[in-house]
């Protein structure tokens, strides 16, 4: 396996670096304060081409490769977690569907917008009574005669409130179970589409998430996105997920490094019983793990990017970077603000900030359980949550 970066790689990997220091790292605090991401820095990200770098070139994208989008979202999250998983999630949860299964009208009305940053998704699979089974889905879309008749809520959706157009799992015909579920495209604006904002979270505080209601809502039947069912059409649709899973690996990488860094130099400057904390064995216990997460966790998204690049099945390794990166960063975010003291919890420091946002890419992209359920089923060929 050959982790050396081509000039390409290294060229964005710079970049995003330099972007993040010149426009998140002075401004990130304040917009954790205020709840709110300045709409104008995703456009900056796509004039830059952060975030056309996996969507076709007639589109206007780059066509490039994994670990190039992962170079990107490893620099942005040493800085903000936050805004690494959303300009990730723009990739994956956001163009990956159009491109593999929009029709080329659907592509040329959405793609453009997406890669200069200047239209916004939403992706909309979970409801207030289907989570991690992501087939109990209530959410219904009727055919009634050229349109099909939305009904149904879905919450705790990422770019809610602020986003153009929502790709919407639904239910077309419940006596086919997952075979009857389908995505349609539904722009905002239409009819009985409705949203409202989730507020005064413990993570992600200035990233948009919210619910999504459908009432009587008719969506043209040629919004449609792909075929039925999770193993048939709509497969493209969902193999979003684990695209993400990628996008949180890296982006844990990045921010495992961030609270090493900060922790490192804190240690260093505070004295107490008149020596440098960093000087205690107790204290160097917790960094030397926090070198070893780092380590152990770059290595396997690394791992991962590569075998993506592979266009190999990475079920397995997306679960085992997923679940182990997440842990590590949340061990990692907790031993920082441990190691910080009192000051640990002012969100003068980042690690305040890391130790919250960690929780959010814990739970979404697949709960630790549900990873440990993947690899389970893989390795014992027994589906546990089989009904
Ligand atoms: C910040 C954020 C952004 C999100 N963005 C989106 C989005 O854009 N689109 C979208 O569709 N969804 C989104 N989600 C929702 C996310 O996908 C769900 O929160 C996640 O799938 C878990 O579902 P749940 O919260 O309903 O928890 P539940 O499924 O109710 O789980 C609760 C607990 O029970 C455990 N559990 C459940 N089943 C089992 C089992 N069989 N065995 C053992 N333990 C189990 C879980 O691991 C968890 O610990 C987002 C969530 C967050 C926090």
């Amino acid at each position: 396996m050959d982790f050396e970066l081509t000039v390409e790689q290294q060229m964005f990997k710079d970049m995003a670096k330099e972007f993040a220091i010149r426009e998140v790292q002075p401004f990130v605090k304040q917009w954790d304060r205020d709840c709110h991401t300045p709409p104008e820095i995703y456009k900056k990200m796509g004039d830059l081409g952060f975030l056309g770098i996996k969507a076709p070139e007639e589109y206007g994208g780059l066509d490039l490769d994994w670990m190039t989008v992962g170079m990107v979202t490893e620099q942005m999250a040493y800085y903000d977690l936050q805004l690494a998983m959303s300009s990730f999630s723009r990739v994956s949860l956001g163009m990956l569907p159009l491109i593999q299964s929009g029709s080329d009208e659907q592509k040329k009305k959405y793609l453009p917008g997406l890669i200069q940053g200047v239209k916004t998704h939403c992706f909309g699979t979970v409801e207030p009574n289907a989570g991690s089974d992501a087939t109990a889905i209530e959410t219904t879309a009727i055919l009634d005669g050229e349109d099909y008749v939305l009904n149904g809520n879905k919450t705790w959706i990422t770019n809610a409130c602020h986003s153009d157009f929502a790709m919407v799992v639904c239910q077309t015909d419940k006596t086919k179970g997952t075979k009857g579920l389908a995505v349609l495209v539904v722009d905002w604006g239409t009819p009985g589409f409705t949203r409202a904002p989730i507020e005064n979270k413990l993570a992600f505080r200035h990233h948009d998430h919210g619910q999504l209601f459908f009432r009587d809502c008719r969506v043209p039947k040629d919004n449609q996105l792909g075929g039925f069912g999770i193993h048939f059409g709509m497969r493209a649709a969902f193999s979003n997920v684990e695209h993400t899973r990628y996008g949180i690996a890296i982006a844990a990488v990045g921010a495992i490094k961030s609270c090493l860094d900060l922790t490192v130099n804190y240690c260093k400057e505070r004295v107490q019983f008149k020596r440098p904390i960093a000087s205690f064995q107790m204290v160097q216990d917790k960094i030397a793990d926090m070198v070893i997460a780092h380590e152990a966790s770059q290595l396997l998204a690394y791992k991962l990017g590569y075998l993506k690049d592979k266009n190999v099945d990475v079920t397995k390794e997306s679960s085992v970077a997923k679940y182990h990166n997440m842990l590590m960063l949340k061990r990692t975010a907790a031993d920082a603000v441990e190691l910080h003291g009192a000051y640990g919890l002012s969100d003068e420091y980042p690690v305040e900030r890391i130790y919250r946002d960690c929780m959010a890419p814990f739970i979404y992209g697949g709960t630790a359980h549900v990873h440990k359920l993947v690899l389970g089923r893989l390795e014992t060929g027994i589906n546990a949550v089989a009904r």
